[in-house]
């Protein structure tokens, strides 16, 4: 028996708050099977009934009771910023289920050069391997669309908040979605399972890589949503006043800085460094509350683990150690050696070499550096080997537009950034090492189906032989 996971509340560790049981390869191998027996006949429905399926699924979410705080107490995460998570995934099922039927229709050309039908083929089983920071939308955007093109799902969670998404995962018939519990063993386990056809993954790129490398042994196609270093840029025309602001601040902090498309780096031109720096810290002290993710108000909750703290605080201190500074920022109404707080910081006056700017911080910390000219900051910008999102701002809307071009990313925001930018219809991933697939978008929904073409040439339809045997087709 390989054991269980203990959850405790990161906000209160004396609190257990759930136990799941971890499978082995027993386990991971029955459930890849019978994935892949209930796959035989539900890519056998039409795509309308499979599309009922999903809608059925989201209003099951949307219904589920107690999801939300269970997501808070397992996560760290504000309670208002659960509730927010459930609702988006719910209605990105919806979505996804408006889109499929058109998406994966087959295409039919009859022409000159002959007729060709391209149809789309479910790969089969679909490995799902998710981190904790997001675990519910993390998870749904690999399901819905697998499930709508045909294929059955196996989810691996995070240990690190698996009990939510468990819940939410049984919304969905049995047998489409099976869930096996774990650490990186069981990763390992699931995605090496030879009858796994498609892999979707999201967490870090230590984790990617070695997925990648699994799945180039076995020849699988495998999705990677790694880690991103977004940069931010402020163009000397941007709005700092209130409501900009504030979105600005949030963008670093929501999820206490632990999302992957957060914004982690700030770009600020020099004229105007002290500016932004001053209408940042009035808004951090408005919108920053570090508290427990139950308690009405909290914004920032506590980080995911003793590990993740640790990590944070060294840092900041680093960058102090190296010659800069860093301003704690917004309230406090946590007992913060009740949990894994780490209080919010803006860290100033350092290189782009500091472990800070030039690495994910992935917490509650984050560098506001100057730039002097454009090409200078894109060049900084875009330094590094991370590639996921990035944001500009501007009073100028086509000129932000036409600044955003210039990014090495695979997203893009203008005047936001972080989950305010999210929009469903906007394919979302990275470049460079933060990966390569997208999710969310048509495009997203694509990536769990082949496209398949059957093809007769014209030169040979209704018996003609119009061309030499073996030819090229001219
Ligand atoms: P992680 O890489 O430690 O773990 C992610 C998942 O992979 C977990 O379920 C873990 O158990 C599993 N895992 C770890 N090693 C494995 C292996 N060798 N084989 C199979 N499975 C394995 O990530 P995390 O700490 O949970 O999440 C944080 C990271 O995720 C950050 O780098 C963040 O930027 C990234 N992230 C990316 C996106 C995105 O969409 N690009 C979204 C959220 C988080």
């Amino acid at each position: 028996m390989p054991g269980e996971i203990v959850r405790e509340n990161p906000a209160r560790l004396e609190e257990i708050v759930g136990r799941v049981p971890v499978a082995g390869e027993a386990e991971v191998d029955r459930a890849v099977r019978d994935a892949e027996a209930e796959q035989r006949a539900w890519r056998r429905l039409p795509v309308d009934e499979r599309a009922g399926v999903l809608r059925e699924a989201a209003d099951a979410v949307d219904a589920l009771p107690g999801a939300a705080e269970l997501l808070a107490r397992e996560s760290g995460k504000p309670l208002a910023d659960c509730a927010g998570e459930l609702r988006f995934a719910a209605a990105y099922l919806r979505w996804i289920a408006g889109q499929a039927p058109a998406a994966l229709a087959d295409r039919e050309t009859d022409d000159a050069a002959g007729r060709l039908v391209l149809r789309h083929r479910p790969y089969g089983v679909v490995a799902a391997v998710t981190p904790w920071n997001a675990p519910i939308i993390l998870a749904l955007l690999k399901v819905g669309p697998a499930l709508a093109a045909g294929n059955t799902v196996v989810v691996k969670p995070s240990p690190l908040a698996p009990l939510t998404i468990g819940r939410v995962l049984e919304a969905f018939p049995a047998g489409l979605v099976r869930v096996v519990h774990g650490g990186a063993a069981t990763g390992r386990t699931l995605v090496g399972h030879p009858r796994v056809h498609r892999i979707a993954f999201t967490g870090g790129s230590e984790a990617g890589r070695a997925i990648g490398a699994a799945a180039a042994q076995a020849i699988t196609p495998v999705l990677l949503e790694l880690g991103g270093n977004d940069p931010v840029v402020l163009l000397d025309d941007a709005d700092l006043t209130g409501e900009a602001m504030d979105r600005l601040v949030m963008a670093s902090f929501a999820t206490a800085g632990q999302v992957c498309m957060a914004a982690k780096r700030l770009y600020a031109p020099r004229s105007r460094l002290a500016e932004v720096r001053d209408a940042y810290l009035a808004a951090a002290e408005r919108v920053l509350v570090l508290g427990d993710p139950l308690d009405e108000g909290t914004t920032v909750g506590p980080v995911i683990s003793a590990d993740a703290a640790d990590r944070i605080r060294a840092l900041i201190s680093g960058s102090v150690e190296r010659g800069g500074t860093a301003v704690e920022l917004g309230a406090v109404r946590a007992e913060l050696e009740r949990g894994h707080f780490v209080r919010p910081a803006l860290v100033m006056d350092v290189a782009d070499d500091a472990p800070i700017v030039a690495e994910e911080q992935f917490g509650p910390a984050v560098p506001l550096l100057a730039y002097d000219d454009e090409d200078e900051v894109v060049a900084r910008a875009n330094a590094g080997d991370l590639g996921l999102g990035a944001s500009v701002w501007s009073a100028d809307e086509d000129r932000a537009f036409a600044f955003a071009r210039r990014f090495d990313a695979g997203f893009t925001f203008v005047n936001t950034h972080n989950r305010t930018g999210m929009a469903l219809r906007a394919p979302f991933g990275g470049v460079k090492r933060s990966g390569h697939g997208r999710e969310y978008g048509v495009e997203g929904l694509l990536e769990y189906a082949q496209p398949c073409a059957i093809h007769a040439p014209a030169a040979f339809r209704a018996g003609g032989g119009g061309m030499g045997a073996g030819a090229y087709p001219s």
